[in-house]
């Protein structure tokens, strides 16, 4: 990424572009580009030695008009304001194109989880729960697991909540674990959404799914549900890798052995029959489908000329830099953008929230049949506006998401 853009300048590059498409009023574009709320807080905490830790938390409400904001929680060494905030953006526009009724938002805490002890990380959570309790609530804003939180985080989140306001309220997030709430098929949900929209484009393409080969940057949550999905599309997938690297085999690769042997050894690295590669060779791979599904910024100016797949679908969030988008384009590679390929979660996210407020469960089925649903109509939306406009996916899910937001804005009007 060239050093001006950060994670925010692009995220307000991609607003000014729909908006210039949508021919969007100024005021209303003005308000888009920045969040209604951002919540800055020091959470103090006894670390396990009797000394005391402070950390940076922040919660990012982007805009609420199409309903309570919702986003996940992230702890990450160095987070920062510009990130969380464009973040938040990006999560009003993804909520809009899977047509679910939130607006976007994202939160943090600035820590190295890694080095905290379980205690730690309890405490940690509780007391950020408490310094913005009154900004969060079922008809609010809903938190939901981001990178390195998970359904333990939330069910901490639940009970904080919970104890605050004296009575069990479930539907305060989202991404628990099932027993106190959780719903089925919400881990997978993302990794499928994406195979959902690449089943979509292949036969916008011509692709034929079956022994389509199909490599994965990323073996964790949203990459590995994505190959099981493909695996069971009946494709290929040729190489997979995590931070440690990558392997590449041309049979193909069952997601299930990898996983196992990654468990066992701590890697996907020396599965028996596969060559290891490095992750930037994945990247490059010969392949059909591309999906980079680990970090941001993974497909730049200096690699996505090298890009062989024909398609590129972005699990990650922003893997692909501003530049790389305009080499992908040229090359005439099929992209499905991350607001709407990894919409998947946050969907399932949703049925999670439903289930709760109408104190039902529903089973797995009905759930996948709901995400399979969700996710055909949204890349759909998407598909149509980009032949209608002549323009790439990326500036029509873009134009989807905002425009719908807009139009709420307008209706709504400005108060006072
Ligand atoms: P995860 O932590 O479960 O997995 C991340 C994977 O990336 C791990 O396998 C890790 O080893 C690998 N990785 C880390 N550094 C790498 C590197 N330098 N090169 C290659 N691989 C590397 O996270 P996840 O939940 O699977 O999320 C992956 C991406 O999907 C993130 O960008 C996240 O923001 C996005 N996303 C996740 C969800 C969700 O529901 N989990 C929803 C939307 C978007």
């Amino acid at each position: 990424m060239a050093p001006e853009h950060t994670p925010l300048t692009v995220a307000q590059a991609q607003l000014k572009l729909a908006a210039k498409k949508l021919n969007l009023d100024s005021g209303i574009h003005k308000i888009l580009s920045q969040p209604k709320r951002s919540i800055l807080v020091s959470v103090d905490i006894r670390m396990d030695n009797c000394t005391v830790g402070v950390f940076r938390g922040i919660r990012v409400q982007h805009w609420d008009v199409r309903g309570p904001f919702k986003g996940g929680i992230r702890f990450y060494p160095n987070i920062t304001m510009d990130e969380v905030t464009a973040l938040a953006m990006l999560m009003t526009w993804k909520c809009s194109i899977a047509d679910i009724p939130y607006g976007g938002a994202k939160g943090g805490i600035c820590v190295d989880s890694k080095k905290l002890s379980k205690g730690e990380l309890e405490r940690l959570t509780r007391r950020y729960v408490s310094l913005i309790v009154e900004y969060l609530g079922p008809h609010r804003d809903i938190p939901a697991p981001d990178m390195y939180t998970d359904a333990q985080t939330m069910a901490w989140i639940m009970d904080t909540y919970s104890q605050l306001k004296g009575y069990s309220i479930p539907e305060c997030v989202t991404g628990k674990p099932v027993e106190i709430g959780g719903s089925e098929g919400r881990t997978e949900a993302t990794g499928k959404g994406v195979i959902h929209c690449v089943k979509e484009a292949a036969a916008n393409i011509d692709l034929k799914l079956k022994n389509a080969e199909v490599a994965i940057q990323g073996f964790g949550n949203v990459g590995f549900h994505a190959a099981q999905a493909a695996h069971g599309l009946g494709c290929k997938v040729v190489a997979v890798s995590d931070s440690s690297g990558g392997i590449y085999c041309q049979k193909g690769l069952n997601p299930d052995a990898v996983l196992a042997h990654k468990e066992k050894t701590g890697s996907v690295q020396n599965f028996k029959g596969c060559k290891n590669i490095t992750n930037e060779e994945l990247i490059e791979a010969k392949c059909d489908i591309l999906i980079p599904a680990a970090l941001q910024n993974q497909i730049t100016q200096k690699n996505a000329d090298k890009i062989q797949a024909r398609m590129v679908a972005e699990a990650a969030n922003g893997p692909t830099t501003p530049e790389a988008d305009r080499i992908l384009h040229e090359k005439n590679i099929c992209l499905i953008p991350d607001i709407l390929a990894n919409c998947g979660g946050v969907t399932v996210s949703y049925f999670e929230w439903v289930q709760n407020l109408t104190r039902e469960h529903w089973t797995l089925e009905k759930v996948n049949g709901k995400l399979e649903t969700k996710m055909t109509k949204a890349f759909n939306d998407v598909y149509s506006l980009s032949q209608e406009e002549e323009s790439d996916m990326r500036t029509a899910a873009l134009m989807l998401g905002v425009g719908r937001v807009a139009s709420a804005i307008k209706t709504l009007g400005l108060w006072p």
